[in-house]
């Protein structure tokens, strides 16, 4: 689709799927806050079609219902129409975004966060900020009213503990009968953020039986770019990410590690990408559910109690909580009753944390309050946003309960051969 006419056709076709039924309302998370039709998936897309169709101005109110929507296209597994609610917001905030001014604060923000995805400036902008940590100006910003100011508090306070970042060596092959050969997609922070699964997940999947190939030039998969109404930005990571994964030979598939990653890049196809993935897309947890593991493999028993936080990008783009739960049971010992299961929002959702910090701690807290409940030592989460939020969460709450990806927890419980 090229001229804006095409677009806005394009949304209209989609949104006339909706037969404004309503069942989708008591499924979201923004309505069940404000009882307000504006803040639901219908009311939404009646905005969007009185826009479109010239009935309303896209004024600055209608614009904010559109943004408050956390992108978590929970209304989407309800939908008896199968309204592709995420599709219609994506394009519609993008059309918004070409006819909108962004404010200072707004601008200062989405720098930082362009900064934090653009390999070129994020080490950087990493090792600063981990000097600071490690010598207490972090702390000191923390408690400082120039945070504030700047509208930067939200990022202060989800940065986690910064390691040494870990930088993969480009290949790692199997270290037991060989099943085939896999590339990983580590995106943009999960070095920094969170190398322990980077490290375990190449660990388990050499371990199980795969060359693992690390393509150095990928970067930043797009997601927040996309969801923040810049599709031509998001495009131009996918076309990066192609090209750096395509010349690689022999590979089964490439597996992302983080939920909201793999989503957006199972969806470059729908991008105007000048090429697209030469082998399929899959998130870890669902490669690693859906593979034979080698019988000999075996798992020491977890004698901790454990709560499973389900990612909306987990649960309603990719469809896989099932499979994550499966996984999960190959650990002897392993409870999951479904009282600790939490599968809505944590209010992380991309950058909605920064940019609505009220309604983001209130979803957090609905999420803290039912995944701590049995008092666990861990919290699973195979989302990295998801796993930053709750962590930040627990910290202000003086919890000790540690968050893991799954990755990370299945592959230390592994029995060392
Ligand atoms: S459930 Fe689907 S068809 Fe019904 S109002 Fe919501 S989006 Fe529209
Ligand atoms: S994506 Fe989530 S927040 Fe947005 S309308 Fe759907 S259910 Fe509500």
């Amino acid at each position: 689709m090229k001229n804006e006419q095409d677009i806005t056709n394009h949304i209209l076709s989609l949104a006339d799927r909706c037969v404004k039924c309503g069942l989708c309302l008591p499924q979201c998370p923004t309505y069940a806050l404000t009882e307000n039709e504006n803040e639901s998936p219908r009311g939404r897309i009646a905005l969007i079609q009185g826009w479109l169709t010239g009935q309303l101005k896209p004024s600055e109110k209608l614009m904010n219902h559109l943004d408050q929507c956390l992108l978590c296209r929970r209304c989407e597994r309800v939908c008896p129409s199968a309204v592709p609610y995420g599709e219609i917001i994506d394009r519609a905030k993008n059309l918004l975004k070409e006819n909108r001014s962004t404010s200072f604060y707004t601008g200062i923000k989405q720098l930082s966060l362009k900064t934090l995805m653009n390999k070129k400036f994020s080490s950087p902008l990493i090792n600063g900020l981990r000097f600071l940590q490690k010598s207490g100006g972090l702390f000191l910003l923390r408690k400082s009213q120039l945070g504030k100011l700047l509208g930067l508090q939200p990022y202060l306070e989800i940065l986690p503990e910064l390691d040494k970042p870990f930088k993969p060596e480009h290949f790692y092959p199997a270290i037991t009968t060989k099943q085939g050969e896999v590339a990983l997609f580590t995106g943009c922070l999960s070095g920094s953020f969170d190398s322990k699964t980077v490290e375990a997940s190449i660990r388990l999947l050499t371990r199980l039986g795969y060359d693992v190939h690390i393509p150095p030039q990928q970067g930043c998969c797009g997601a927040l770019h996309m969801h923040d109404g810049n599709q031509k930005q998001a495009v131009n990571f996918a076309n990066h990410n192609i090209q750096s994964f395509n010349p690689l030979k022999n590979i089964k598939t490439v597996i992302s590690l983080v939920n909201a990653c793999t989503s957006q890049l199972k969806e470059y196809p729908g991008l105007n990408t000048s090429d697209s993935f030469s082998t399929e897309v899959k998130d870890i947890i669902e490669f690693l559910s859906e593979v034979d593991w080698p019988e000999n493999i075996t798992m020491i028993p977890l004698n901790k109690t454990v709560a499973l936080q389900i990612p909306c990008s987990l649960q309603n783009s990719l469809r896989a909580e099932e499979k994550l739960i499966t996984l999960l049971q190959r650990i002897p010992g392993i409870s999951l009753p479904p009282d600790a299961i939490y599968n809505k929002c944590c209010g992380a959702a991309g950058t909605y944390f920064v940019n609505f910090p009220e309604t983001s701690d209130k979803l957090k807290l609905q999420a803290l309050d039912k995944l701590t409940k049995s008092q666990p030592d861990l919290i699973i989460s195979s989302n990295l946003g998801c796993a930053l939020q709750l962590k930040a969460g627990l910290k202000q709450q003086n919890n000790k309960a540690e968050v893991i990806h799954p990755v990370l927890l299945l592959e230390q419980q592994l029995k060392l051969i």
